[in-house]
């Protein structure tokens, strides 16, 4: 919506610079009628880049936002190695092999359903230069190059966040990574910890404060379906995956952790979805972004091209359902069938 809203202004400002010379040259303190629009700052499909590349935004005209925290390869010697003393606390520096390749194909396969681009954003740094998806100073590490670089990541999401409220009133954002945990499947991070994961579904939806909490609070509050049903039931992402020959947790077949390895999402979830902690993170508590982290395994999901394409297909068909039933939001020139 925004790509067609962009072409109507600029083909106004024409139509405006052809009339007024001829206008003013007849009444002196001639004006225009209405202001011509801005032109458009981005266009859908193209990539924009931070400082010395080491953030990109490819512009996006649909309400989905995707991003990949820890796909980068960049090595710049400017900023030096994150450290666990610079950082003053733990680091994590492991790549999350394929998945910024991951993200590109799922835009391309989205537009392929849809005729249009969600946004996505990358860290091209790799992650022993910058972690985008913690907070200071573990997230750069004191460092003023890295600063720059975090500051535009969160600015290019924030960017992407205005332009799909202003199209399109709300929209889903899915912060892509990938685990090597024992068990092969999707972790999807909806900000519950594991251990309230393991709770029955009676006492899930017992506890308000999990939902209002957890990454999809506004969605799942304006859904008549029970808070436990929303994350783990027959109509959950989790189990729409699994339908579609991706293992989920939490679904109903892999409905809680159990002891097992499971991320439950990260600060860039934290931020710039509509949970409790985005106020403090400077995002939205209780906005009409909500979004989910997805950690995926390797083999099947990002080890080469045909599963990162299937993945990428299967995402596009998956929110197309999940999206329309839980929140009304119509991907597609119609309602899924
Ligand atoms: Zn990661």
């Amino acid at each position: 919506m925004g790509g067609s809203h962009s072409l109507a202004g600029r083909s106004g400002m024409r139509r405006l610079y052809s009339v007024v010379p001829l206008c003013c040259a007849i009444v002196l303190s001639c004006r225009t009628p209405t202001e011509p629009d801005p032109p458009a700052k981005y266009v859908a499909g193209q990539s924009y880049f931070g400082r010395n590349g080491y953030i990109e935004y490819v512009a996006g005209n649909a309400p989905v936002i995707l991003t990949a925290s820890h796909g980068g390869t960049l090595m710049p010697s400017e900023i030096p190695d994150r450290t666990e003393a610079a950082c003053r606390g733990t680091t994590t520096a492991g790549r999350d092999l394929n998945t910024a390749e991951l993200v590109r194909e799922m835009q391309q396969k989205y537009f392929l359903r849809f005729g249009r681009y969600p946004h996505v954003v990358i860290s091209n740094l790799a992650r022993v230069k910058l972690d985008p998806n913690r907070t200071n100073p573990e997230a750069a590490c004191g460092d003023a190059e890295a600063e720059i670089a975090y500051r535009e990541w969160h600015e290019f999401i924030d960017e992407a966040r205005s332009i799909v409220l202003a199209s399109s009133g709300k929209g889903w954002y899915m912060d892509m990574h990938g685990h090597n945990h024992p068990v092969q499947r999707l972790e999807l991070g909806y900000l519950i910890a594991s251990s309230q994961l393991d709770l029955s579904d009676a006492a899930l939806d017992a506890n308000r404060a999990l939902q209002d909490t957890s990454s999809v609070r506004t969605v799942s509050e304006s859904d008549p379906i029970s808070f436990s049903a929303f994350v783990r039931g027959p109509a959950s992402l989790g189990t729409l995956y699994a339908n579609n020959g991706f293992r989920s947790i939490p679904s109903t077949a892999d409905p809680r952790p159990n002891g097992e390895l499971y991320f439950s999402g990260g600060d860039n979830t934290r931020r710039h979805t509509c949970g409790a902690e985005a106020n403090g993170l400077g995002g939205m508590t209780g906005g009409r972004i909500c979004g989910v982290q997805i950690e995926a395994n390797f083999t099947g999901v990002r080890d080469n091209e045909a599963n990162r394409d299937r993945f990428a297909d299967v995402t596009a068909r998956v929110l197309e359902q999940y999206l329309f039933v839980h929140w009304g939001l119509q991907l597609g020139a119609s309602p899924p069938a």
